[in-house]
């Protein structure tokens, strides 16, 4: 159990003691102990000690004596013929209470008189009327009982109907009288206390003889020599049969000797109750509760459940007593069930609060820290992290992380460090400023030398952020890891958050919220900027561009927010509003009778959203463009960072019969021969290149061979950011196929476009 959970044990544990407790006083569980001791008396099932032979009065003998009851002097015969088998001690488990023939019992009594005091007759303790609680004992009639032992044959079954106990005597109206099994057993005299019949004696053990064989003669004579007999029904009609657990119904008469079969073998065993186990289990409860591994504790539990369910097979093989067990299971039971729960919750906790990956406390753990007000959070953020992430998989990403945490431990003076998010770990420190930047670099020095994996040695870069513990520490965790950010955005060793920080976060976050009542509102529209034809000046296109008219910041650029809603699905929404809008325009100038294309952007998570081919063939459906009038413009960083899955993208595209464009060429490094992998048909070089053409000799020498290299590949070539006519000229003498500026036209909106393009063609014409 973790630390701080002592009270908890204790709670635990008391618990368990209330559920034994209430196990034991209020008998609940006493059927499986009762079933526990079926269990085991049957793993311990022995035959009986075969003193005892039982003569039945069976079907065969009733029908042997065609009469019921009987004559008496049957039982003489059975008397006399037993006594001469050498019969230790004949009882009887039939009734004499009242008279027969005045011959037959003479008989029956000078063979008693005969046996010499060797034959025990029944005594039956019944109510005075049904419904009394006053009893009387029936007893044998004075002819008879004069010559014999008188013994109870009273058998008391438990609520349930089913015999368990035996009576070592009754007593009716102040007059103790032992049972039959005591004295067939020889141990009369002592107490009337009930005791538990040994049910591991196996009835089917005890020798039987048939009366009417008996009474033939047709028996052999040592199976009774030296034996105890009891005498008794066990035909079915006669009625008397008892259901025992574990055995069935079985006769009266296997019932008696079953009661003495347990009093020769030893005695009736106590019942010694559930406490002494109780309290065994509460010691180790105790035990397995300060276990402290969850198995250490699963393997206490199972182990002393088992000894509590194999200590009474123990006590009652060796005849010290029979235990209750099942207090004691609720004991343990309940102590394991709540160990159980509690250390599930625990489980659950210590995940919650720590990264999965490292083990290291996670932010959540950060943001339950206490006591560090006026102190500092400081981040520390691993530059390239995604990169790391690809080339080294996610393990030993995780063991990177780790060093580097271990690292930072060591010289950062924090007691724990967390990681705050995947490629940022966090500590808490209290240091001046002055202490703050100067350990700061510290740790950024420490970070020289690589990190060494098994087989890679590899370099880490650190952003460092903070920010003072003010409010909360999860709250001051968020600033420093967007001071860390700032830092990492900048090119900076170190920021400390300040309120300008936070209020460009919210510009983000305010943007994100606005997004769908803004696209709902009308508030984007889309410009259009005119391309122009190298060749013949003429105008054949042009670029759909996005425009937000903020209704308070006014219009805000397409840079500032793309960014921002680019990672969030409003992305796909913004994409196929500009894009039906296009088309709607396209088809527009169409009718007015312009024929040109029109050029909408792709942003790059939409190449992986798989629905987007599909939305394009919709739109140009819709509004009946000719596909090879829309080309859809997808910037080079998007066709570098994953090739594969870009190809993918822009051949479904493709197939549609849509033109495709690599937008911002120049900025992203690639080869044009690498891009001849995907189907565009375009490239646009960066107005970065193009603006300063006129001035920079290296700009015109890379535009230049740029041009000539792609009209090799077959690629149509584009400049974009064209401000002035002397750039348009050198690019016309280069070669380049259409230009695109604020030279031949800056971004506009449709109505003007069309009315500038048709005032010409009316001049023209
Ligand atoms: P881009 O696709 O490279 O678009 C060209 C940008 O260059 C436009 O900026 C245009 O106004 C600007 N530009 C054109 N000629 C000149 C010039 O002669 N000089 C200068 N200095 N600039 C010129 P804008 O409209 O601000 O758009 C910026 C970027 O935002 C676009 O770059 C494009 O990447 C993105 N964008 C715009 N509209 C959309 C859109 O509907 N969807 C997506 N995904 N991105 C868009
Ligand atoms: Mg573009
Ligand atoms: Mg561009």
């Amino acid at each position: 159990m973790i630390r701080g959970h002592r009270f908890l044990i204790l709670i635990i544990w008391l618990a368990a003691v209330m559920a034994g407790s209430a196990s034991l006083w209020s008998g609940t569980g006493i059927g499986l102990d009762r079933f526990l001791r079926e269990v085991r008396d049957s793993i311990r099932q022995r035959p009986g000690s075969g003193e005892i032979v039982i003569v039945e009065i069976d079907a065969k003998s009733l029908k042997a004596i065609d009469r019921w009851p009987w004559p008496r002097r049957f039982h003489g015969q059975l008397v006399e013929r037993l006594h001469a088998a050498g019969a230790r001690t004949i009882g009887f488990d039939v009734d004499f209470s009242a008279p027969s023939s005045a011959t037959d019992d003479a008989q029956f009594a000078a063979a008693l008189a005969k046996a010499g005091g060797s034959v025990i007759l029944p005594t039956f303790r019944q109510p005075i009327a049904s419904g009394k609680s006053d009893f009387l004992e029936n007893v044998p009639i004075p002819e008879l009982r004069g010559q014999a032992f008188l013994a109870s044959v009273n058998v008391h079954p438990d609520g349930d109907g089913q015999v368990r106990t035996y009576h070592g005597g009754v007593e009716t109206a102040g007059k103790t009288r032992p049972s039959l099994a005591a004295v067939i057993a020889e141990h009369s005299g002592q107490s009337v206390d009930a005791f538990p019949i040994d049910t591991a004696i196996d009835p089917a053990s005890i020798p039987r003889l048939s009366f009417s064989d008996v009474v033939a003669g047709a028996f052999p004579r040592d199976v009774v020599k030296g034996k105890r007999v009891i005498v008794g029904a066990t035909a079915i009609e006669l009625g008397d049969r008892y259901a025992m657990p574990g055995l069935g119904v079985i006769p009266g008469v296997v019932i008696q000797a079953m009661a003495a079969e347990t009093l020769i073998a030893g005695r009736g065993q106590p019942s010694l109750g559930g406490l002494p186990l109780l309290m065994v289990s509460l010691v180790v409860a105790f035990g397995a509760l300060k276990r402290r591994s969850s198995k250490g504790r699963a393997a206490w539990f199972a182990g002393s459940a088992a000894a509590i369910l194999v200590a009474p097979l123990a006590t009652e093989a060796g005849r010290l007593g029979m235990l209750d067990a099942v207090p004691a299971i609720a004991v343990l039971l309940v102590a394991a069930a709540l160990s159980a729960t509690l250390s599930i919750a625990t489980a659950f906790r210590v995940r919650l609060l720590s990264d999965a990956d490292t083990g290291l406390p996670n932010l959540r753990a950060l943001n339950e820290a206490r006591g560090f007000d006026g102190g500092f959070v400081v981040t520390a953020r691993l530059a390239r992290y995604g990169d790391t992430l690809a080339v080294l998989g996610p393990v030993a990403t995780g063991e990177l992380v780790s060093r580097a945490a271990e690292r930072l431990a060591i010289h950062a003076d924090a007691e724990r460090i967390f990681r705050v998010r995947e490629d940022t770990l966090a500590w808490l420190v209290f240091q001046t400023d002055h202490e703050l930047a100067d350990s700061i670099e510290g740790l950024a020095a420490l970070f020289r030398s690589p990190i060494t994996l098994p087989g890679r040695a590899i370099e880490v870069n650190l952003a460092f952020g903070a920010a003072i513990v003010a409010d909360n520490c999860g709250v001051s965790a968020a600033k420093a890891i967007l001071a860390a950010d700032h830092a990492a955005a900048n090119g900076l060793r170190w920021t400390l958050h300040n309120e300008a920080l936070g209020a460009e976060v919210d510009w983000r976050l305010a943007l994100l919220g606005e997004f769908d009542s803004a696209i709902a509102d009308g508030q984007f529209w889309v410009a259009y900027q005119p391309k122009a034809s190298m060749q013949s000046g003429e105008i054949i296109g042009a670029e759909a561009l996005v425009r937000w008219n903020h209704p308070v910041r006014g219009l805000v650029p397409p840079d500032h927010f793309i960014p921002v809603i680019e990672p969030s699905r409003h992305i796909l929404d913004l994409s196929l509003f500009v894009l039906n809008r296009a088309l709607d325009d396209q088809a527009e100038w169409r009718a007015a009778g312009l024929d040109l294309s029109v050029a909408v952007n792709v942003s790059t998570p939409l190449l992986d959203e798989p629905r987007f081919a599909k939305h394009v063939a919709d739109a140009l459906k819709r509004t009946g463009v000719n596909p090879a009038k829309l080309t859809l413009e997808i910037t080079e960083s998007a066709a570098l960072a994953d090739a594969d899955r870009a190809v993918a993208a822009m051949e479904a595209l493709r197939a549609l019969g849509v033109q495709l464009s690599i937008d911002d060429y120049g900025t992203g490094q690639s080869t044009l021969s690498y891009l001849k992998r995907l189907p565009a048909s375009e490239i646009k070089i960066d107005k970065s290149f193009v603006q300063n053409l006129p001035d920079s000799h290296n700009d015109r020498i890379l535009v230049r061979s740029t041009i000539e290299l792609a009209h090799e590949l077959n690629f149509k070539v584009v400049a974009e950011g064209i401000e002035d006519l002397a750039c348009l000229e050198l690019l016309r003498t280069f070669g380049c196929d259409v230009a695109q500026g604020w030279h031949i036209g800056r971004p506009m909106p449709s109505a003007q476009l069309m009315e500038r393009l048709l005032d010409r063609t009316e001049l023209a014409a």
